[in-house]
This record gives C-alpha cells, structure tokens and sequence, in this order.
C-alpha cells in the first residue's frame, strides 16, 4: 500500500515569487497532493548566479511557508554546502520513503530542458512530474519539440490518480494560470526600486527591503 505523495519543488527562489507560489498550490489541488517539500539548490557564495546567500533564500522561503502550510522548507541541498544534482536529492528522498510516490514540481520551462537534466531517465525512475504552465507562447515549444513528444507519448498522463498509484514515471501537465514572472525580472526591478508588490508576498518584500537585499550595488549579502 503506498503513501500519500509527496510534492518536491526545488529551485534557485532567489526571491521566490507568486509564479511559483500559485501555480504550484493549483496544481497541488489538481493533483490532490497535500504537502509539498521546497528545496532550494545549494549555490556557492562566490558564484554570481544567486545574487543573495543561501540563508536569505531559505529564510524567505520559510516566510512563504508560514502562509501557506501545503508548503515546508527542506534545507537538505543547501546544508549539503555543495552543488547537488536533483537525481542525488531525489535518490536520497526515494531511500527515506520507499513507499511514497514522490512529485516533482516544475515549470513548463524546465520540462522543455528536461534532456538537460543531469540523469533524466533516472529522475523519472524516482518521481513523477507535475508541470506548471508558465509562458503564453509554451504550447507552440512543447508541439515543437519532437523529442519532448516522444517523452510525453510514454509518460504523460491525464488522470491524477496516477500520481497516487505508482511511485514514479508520470507526468501530468496541469491546466494551471500563467503567471509570466520570474525571479531575475523581480531582481532587475527591484535594483531599479520599481513596484513588485504584486508578485512577492508582503512578508517576503519587508524581509527584503529590511535586510537590504537586491539593492543596486549588491554583489553578495
Ligand atoms: P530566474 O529568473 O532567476 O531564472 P525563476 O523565476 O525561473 O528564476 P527558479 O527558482 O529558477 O525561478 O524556478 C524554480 C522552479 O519554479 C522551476 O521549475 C520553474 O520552472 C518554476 N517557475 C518559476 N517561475 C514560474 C512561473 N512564473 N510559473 C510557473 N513556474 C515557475
């Protein structure tokens, strides 16, 4: 008899922002999936790609979850303190949990990059995946994509149940909202002090503006 499945979302969340709060919570409701572990990516505080330390990302996470208790953070990747692949997270979750159908939380973005994915064949092995929509031009990419289809012609599925009954292997493509926002446009707006009240929640933003972070001269806090 299996578990409840569990929800996984990983991420840089360098701010993590309503596209992936809403989204995600839609397709949790889709999908009948009722907890969800978000895991932000480890980045080395020399590297340019997240422009704040990996404590600051945790902690706004944090303030997400308090918000909304579908959500918990799980610092494992951070903690680890060196880049970790998601097949490696997820073989670690997999051992923990052999009886729980593990769902992994993307954007259509990623699904299109998913032949770019350390292991990927492997990683469908271990979970399932539950797409998000995100960009309005996605459904033209996706049709595009020959290889992609290939994939979808083995693994997609429609019925959620799936997600339930087996432990891996699936992917549902979820009628969610797009919201066509991201974190390195919210980083460009803040440096620029313009409004981003709609896309970060306001506990986020106060964290953010009382630790100063994304100001215009910012390298690294
Ligand atoms: P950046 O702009 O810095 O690349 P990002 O906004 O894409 O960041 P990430 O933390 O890299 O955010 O994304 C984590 C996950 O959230 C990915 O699977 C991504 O596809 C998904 N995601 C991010 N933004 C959205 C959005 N607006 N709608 C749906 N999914 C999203």
């Amino acid at each position: 008899m299996l578990r409840a499945p569990l929800g996984i979302f990983g991420g840089t969340f360098d701010p993590i922002h309503s596209g992936h709060i809403y989204p995600t919570i839609q397709a949790a409701k889709l999908t009948q999936i009722e907890k969800i572990a978000m895991i932000p990516c480890y980045i080395p505080t020399h590297k340019s790609s997240a422009s704040v330390t990996s404590q600051h990302r945790l902690n706004m996470i944090e303030l997400v979850c308090q918000q909304h208790d579908i959500f918990y953070a799980d610092a494992r990747d951070i903690n680890r303190g060196v880049p970790t692949y998601s097949v490696d997270t997820l073989n670690e979750l997999r051992a923990e949990r052999p009886n729980t159908p593990l769902c992994f939380f993307i954007g259509t973005d990623s699904l299109v990059n998913l032949f770019t994915w350390h292991k990927w064949q492997e990683i469908l092995s271990l979970c399932h995946f539950v797409v998000c929509h995100r960009h309005n031009d996605e459904p033209t990419t996706v049709a595009q994509d020959s290889a992609l289809q290939a994939i979808l012609a083995k693994h997609q599925t429609s019925q959620y149940l799936d997600l339930h009954t087996k432990l891996a292997g699936h992917i549902f493509i979820a009628d969610t909202e797009r919201l066509t926002v991201s974190s390195s446009q919210l980083r460009e707006q803040l440096k620029m002090n313009t409004k981003v009240e709609k896309f970060i929640p306001s506990n986020v933003l106060n964290y953010i503006h009382q630790h100063k972070l994304y100001q215009p001269s910012d390298d690294l806090c």
